[in-house]
């Protein structure tokens, strides 16, 4: 199986990214990830403005996807996400909903194993590995690996775990993809503004979807379709993420507008992604017992 290690990094999604691994469709390959911080915290001492942060969040990457056009659909099966040994939690001053309440600066390093992180002495949380930062070259801007987008990007959505797929649009051919950032674990919203930060190895596989045209990205988990919308509000995305959603069961359901707004109020559920990036992120839970099929 090819992978690609995680000397080979960056920083930005841009439209004219260079890859530096090349897969076919529907080959399985592994990328290496940094934790969020490039390695740079080693131990406890090290506080978060201490570390170089023109480096937080890189991405492993870009990987050319054989055979897939600007324009196309790709979803990416996440086959499997093996976490490092130990993760990372800083609280800082400013960081995250309550940072301005934060008087001492403290940095945790977490031992990982045997399927939780261990917190302290006396709590233990079981491990739910996920990945913070995956996308794909954009149409035309250049966009930080900590800002998420339409291209994917720092989207720190909980369901972007392993036997999950994810749907993303392709701007460029080869769609050059690039992730890291991965999670231990971390709840809606990544409320500190960290999650349990850690390094890993992720297996997936690329495939084309043909017949589907998406704005934003799109997850499937075994029972449902999350429709992903980032905005500079909670309040934009929420309607970005509803208007996709409405618009997307019109289409599959070929029911009414009306209709669709009805089922969308009706059975689906709206859940916060992350409220602490430059873009906040959110996403439509759409149960398959609605929607068995994308297309
Ligand atoms: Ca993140
Ligand atoms: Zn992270």
């Amino acid at each position: 199986m090819k992978k690609l290690e995680c000397d080979q990094t960056i920083n930005y999604f841009t439209p004219d990214l260079v890859s530096v691994m090349t897969v076919d469709l529907n080959e399985q390959f592994k990328v290496e990830t940094h934790d969020c911080y490039g390695g740079q915290v080693q131990d406890e001492h090290t506080s978060r403005w201490d570390i170089d942060r023109s480096i937080i969040n890189l991405a492993t990457g870009p990987i050319y996807i054989n055979g897939l056009k600007a324009g196309d659909v790709v979803k990416l099966d996440i086959d499997n996400i093996e976490l490092g040994s130990s993760g990372i939690m800083m609280t800082a001053k400013g960081l995250g909903v309550l940072g301005d309440t934060i008087q001492n600066e403290s940095t945790k390093i977490l031992s990982v194993e045997d399927g939780f992180v261990k917190f302290s002495e006396r709590l233990c949380l079981p491990v739910k590995p996920m990945i913070g930062v995956i996308g794909l070259a954009t149409k035309e801007d250049k966009i930080h690996t900590a800002s998420p987008g339409c291209h994917g990007g720092n989207m720190d959505t909980t369901d972007i775990t392993t036997g999950n797929s994810l749907y993303l649009p392709v701007f460029q051919d080869g769609g050059l993809l690039a992730m890291g950032d991965l999670h231990a674990t971390m709840g809606d919203g990544e409320l500190d503004g960290t999650g349990v930060e850690i390094d890993g190895e992720v297996t997936l596989t690329a495939s084309k979807v043909e017949g589907l045209s998406i704005l934003n990205p799109i997850v499937e988990s075994p029972d449902a379709f999350f429709f992903i919308a980032s905005a500079k509000t909670l309040d934009e995305a929420i309607k970005i993420a509803s208007q996709n959603t409405v618009d997307h069961l019109t289409l599959v359901l070929k029911e009414d507008y009306e209709m669709a707004y009805r089922l969308l109020s009706a059975c689906c559920d709206i859940r916060i992604s992350q409220v602490v990036n430059p873009l906040v992120t959110v996403r439509v839970r759409v149960p398959k017992t609605l929607l068995p099929n994308l297309i």
